[in-house]
């Protein structure tokens, strides 16, 4: 029998938008039921964030153990058994995903494994294999996330692969064609460059990391060749053809056709929304062409007791971007006033060095009219950095002119990504630069580059003339 079972809020979707969605929303006191037809913690957990940081921390280690001359260090047959770096990051996905299903079971939340369909706006199928089962509800959050774009001309094979087929690699390809100089072509491409495979890159506009300014792609660009990487832009990528053991890939870059031979091609062109299988026809949610969910500041879509979360919505497609957006739709639905505001959500690319940005930059600054000063601090002037052997790098901030309230930073360097928070702090609480260079910060540590920054946009550096 299919007896409907009721709930408060059900959560479609396990990811790092829905996962934190749910909690908060049991939290705020609701009966809730989660629906993941595929594994808990989404694609960040099991395909995406994490294990692509389990692999290029791996290379990380790699590289550095064969590249400390600097320093005296002269390591000698330096080996990879790629089968345990496989291992690893599967260790590192397996704790966490036992985490989220611990923390899912701890708050009392239901989880059901299936494929979630609407059936109207109260009511939801869940199909797994030859069962279903029917819910009704009175709020619903959409995380059903986002999956590779796949090109027609680019199927995806044995030999070309998604970022889902590049992570699950159980050797170190000779060579790699990648196609989207995007942040995933960027990170994946570049662990297995650390990792001694060389690397080809694609890209069809004039720079990879677009979006990110000149002098952090510069830096990057120079490290991925410093790897052995080739980096071709305004190249048009046209074919591929599975050769015996490997692939043939056709383009054209300065108005020739060229092939390019790889053991591997990676097709990183962007993802999409899954708002295509799930019945949005049946509830009339409005969606751009693309598939993209309209939301409000609250996260809450044209039909009024669902809401839409992550990678299904518009803004960046991030984590932490996704369970922000949880926590806001979870109590928007509990009736508190928590509203979007994106200034202060961070983008990190972890290439060689990190890069890492928040707020405004530069040209958005600029395009905003807004009159800004940027204030630039090197790492190379940094103690610590220099005992690091780390000195490629710097952080800009950027402040209005009026009154110095710090309204962006791009930080390029080692560890940008956890020295962002800080930024991300001063952006959220209003603070100034005045605010950044009066906190004091340990001595010898990268965050005094930040404070040092602060001082340059205010006239008064000390360790710079
Ligand atoms: P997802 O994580 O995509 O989860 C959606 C879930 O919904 C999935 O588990 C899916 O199975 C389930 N689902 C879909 N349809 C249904 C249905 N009908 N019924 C039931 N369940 C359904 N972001 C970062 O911030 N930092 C990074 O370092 C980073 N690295 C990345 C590296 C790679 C290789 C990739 C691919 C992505 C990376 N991202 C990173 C992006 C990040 O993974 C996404 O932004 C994030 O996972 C989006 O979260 P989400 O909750 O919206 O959806």
């Amino acid at each position: 029998g299919d007896f409907p079972i009721e709930t408060d809020t059900i959560v479609i979707g396990s990811g790092p938008g829905g996962y934190v969605a749910a909690i908060r929303a049991a939290q705020l006191g609701q009966k809730v039921t989660i629906v993941e037809k595929g594994e808990v913690g989404g694609v960040c957990l099991n395909v995406g964030c994490i294990p692509s940081k389990a692999l290029i921390s791996a290379g990380h280690r790699y590289e550095t153990a064969t590249e400390s001359d600097a320093m005296g260090i002269k390591a000698e047959n330096v080996t990879v058994d790629f089968s345990k770096v496989q291992d690893f990051k599967a260790g590192v996905v397996k704790k966490l995903v036992g985490g989220v299903q611990g923390l899912l079971k701890g708050n009392k939340i239901e989880t059901v494994k299936g494929e979630a369909y609407f059936v109207d706006s109260n009511t939801l199928r869940v199909m797994d294999d030859n069962s279903a089962q029917t819910y009704t509800f009175k709020n619903a959050i959409i995380a059903t996330g986002s999956r590779p774009i796949e090109l027609p001309t680019f199927k995806y094979s044995k030999r070309v692969l998604n970022s889902t087929g590049a992570l699950a690699l159980e050797e170190i390809p000779e060579k790699i064609a990648v196609i989207g100089g995007g942040v995933i072509g960027i990170e994946l491409g570049g662990a297995y460059a650390s990792f001694g495979s060389k690397l080809t890159i694609l890209e069809g506009a004039d720079d990879i990391l677009l979006g990110f300014e000149k002098q952090m792609t510069t830096l990057v660009k120079k490290n991925l060749k410093k790897k052995g990487a080739e980096i071709i832009t305004k190249a048009q990528a046209k074919g591929v053809e599975e050769t015996e053991n490997g692939v043939k890939v056709t383009y054209e870059a300065k108005g020739k056709e060229e092939t390019l031979e790889a053991d591997y091609l990676f097709v990183m062109v962007g993802r999409r929304p899954n708002t295509d299988e799930i019945g949005l026809e049946q509830v009339g949610i409005k969606m751009s062409d693309k598939g993209v969910i309209e939301i409000d500041k609250q996260c809450r879509t044209s039909v009024s007791n669902i809401y839409a979360i992550g990678d299904v919505v518009s803004g960046p497609q991030l984590a932490h971007k996704a369970s922000y957006e949880g926590k806001i739709a979870a109590e928007a639905i509990a009736g508190k006033p928590s509203e979007i505001d994106y200034l202060g959500i961070p983008a990190v690319v972890f290439a060689n060095p990190e890069l890492a940005t928040v707020g405004y930059n530069e040209a958005q600054a600029k395009e905003e009219g807004i009159e800004y000063t940027a204030a630039k601090f090197p790492f190379a002037a940094n103690g610590r950095a220099l005992a690091l052997d780390s000195t490629d790098g710097y952080v800009k901030l950027i402040t209005r002119k009026e009154d110095g309230l710090v309204i962006g930073a791009q930080i390029a360097g080692a560890n940008a990504s956890d020295m962002i928070a800080e930024l991300g702090l001063a952006i959220e609480a209003g603070m100034t630069a005045e605010d950044l260079a009066m906190t004091i910060h340990a001595h010898p540590t990268l965050g005094e580059i930040t404070m040092e920054a602060a001082e340059v946009a205010l006239g008064t550096p000390i360790h710079i003339v």
